[in-house]
């Protein structure tokens, strides 16, 4: 290793040193490796990523879930205790393609029009990569952080994350004074997302002679009952600054038996999305309520099927704002679809990510920041700028270059105090 560490180097000199070459090159061999979930083929992508971490200085390992599911931790730094240390968290799965609807081969990683286009660039390959990269312009600029900058690359986030990040934090091989996942935000600094409850809602009826209804008891007009108090109903008097108020969408119905007879059973399928603090018990109690006070005489009952908690990291916050600090503005076409706060730099997501983990159990303050828009993830032709891929990257080099500095300060008192002072959420 050549680079020193070196006080005199301004942090906002690194920026000079991301190479727009180099972090297309990264994000376009990583989006080469089909690594799709489900079925979970990140294995695929472990050589190229300890190949990659390992060219740059770090210490690498590989983790192996319970489940057979690789995921890379590699630390650049001593790991001596004390040390500050700047957590990375990127998934390295990526969701399935409808391969007819796109328009080049979703893993050619082809680079056309100012844009590299395929599965995972904007989620979240092309974050990887400007995280890397950012390491790698501080270095080339003779600037060895004084910070451990720790990069966990895991497996299985698109299905809920028990296969990495969660099975990680288990394991106890989760440390960090602070993280920033770096999943498609459009370059906005993202502090709180929503969870997900979703359920099955059963509504009994009593089957009888289709031509007489009034006789029998129908599943199906109870369950449409259920479907009115439930759907846009409110669940809070109290929305959330930048996540909005909780929602309930009544997605799938299915019941009856025939046309002439008045249906038995119904079944709802409902995905009610959740805020921080709310637990699951919270959610059930508020859907009970609300079905109850509506329609008191339904015969139904409630069968939870997935939970997904909330996260946030609550503002004002010292890292928030240091990340947003060393953030370049956004571009217009890169802004997501997501809440706003008036006036504010920070943003929610509708969505979830790994965060939550690092934010719920650990209380890691967890950032969500990185190049490409939520609306370009998942669909097909997905993209990201190369403008956004570098800047991206100056972001991470600023930030990897001050974050032992800024450590530093937290801890004496000396940050200054944050432009969110006063606003609560
Ligand atoms: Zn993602």
């Amino acid at each position: 290793m050549t680079t020193t560490s070196s006080p005199h180097i301004p942090e906002s000199a690194v920026e000079a040193f991301v190479r727009v070459d180099r972090v297309t090159r990264t994000a376009a061999a990583l989006v080469r490796i089909d690594t799709r979930n489900p079925p979970g083929r990140e294995a695929a992508a472990v050589p190229a990523l300890l190949d990659l971490m390992r060219a740059i200085g770090c210490d690498t390992e590989v983790f192996t879930s319970s489940g057979g599911r690789p995921s890379v931790l590699a630390r650049y730094g001593t790991g001596a205790p004390g040390r500050a240390t700047l957590l990375i968290n990127g998934h390295v799965d990526v969701v399935p393609v409808v391969e007819a609807d796109w328009t080049t081969p979703p893993f050619d990683a082809v680079v056309s029009g100012g844009r590299l286009i395929g599965r995972g660039a904007a989620d979240m390959k092309g974050g990887i990569a400007a995280a890397v990269e950012g390491l790698r312009a501080c270095l080339d600029a003779g600037l060895a952080p004084d910070a451990d900058i720790v990069f966990h690359l895991v497996a299985d986030e698109e299905t809920g994350g028990a296969h990495g990040t969660a099975e990680l934090v288990d394991a106890g091989l989760v440390r960090a004074d602070a993280c920033i996942v770096p999943e498609p935000t459009g370059l906005r600094v993202a502090v709180a997302e929503r969870g997900s409850w979703q359920a099955g809602i059963e509504v009994f009826g009593t089957a009888g002679h289709g031509g007489e209804p009034a006789l029998g008891r129908s599943a199906v007009a109870d369950a449409a009952r259920i479907t009115t108090a439930l759907h846009l109903a409110r669940f809070h008097d109290r929305p959330h600054p930048l996540l909005g108020s909780p929602t309930c969408n009544v997605a799938m119905v299915r019941g009856g038996v025939a046309a002439n007879v008045i249906a038995p059973a119904c079944t709802l399928t409902i995905d009610r999305r959740t805020l921080p603090g709310e637990s699951a018990d919270d959610v059930y109690a508020s859907i009970v309520r609300t079905i109850d006070a509506s329609c008191p005489d339904v015969d139904y009952r409630v069968l939870p099927k997935f939970f997904c908690e909330a996260s946030e990291l609550p503002l004002p916050h010292p890292f928030a704002d240091f990340v947003d600090a060393c953030r370049p503005r956004p571009r217009p076409h890169t802004r997501p679809r997501s809440r706003v706060a008036p006036g504010e730099g920070f943003i929610g997501l509708s969505l979830g990510s790994d965060a939550r983990f690092l934010r719920n159990r650990l209380g890691i303050p967890t950032v969500v920041y990185g190049p490409g828009s939520i609306e370009q993830a998942h669909g097909a032709d997905e993209w990201v700028g190369i403008g956004d891929l570098t800047l991206a990257a100056r972001t991470f080099a600023r930030a990897i270059a001050g974050f032992a500095d800024f450590v530093a300060q937290a801890d004496t008192g000396r940050v200054s105090p944050s432009r969110q002072t006063g606003r609560q959420l």
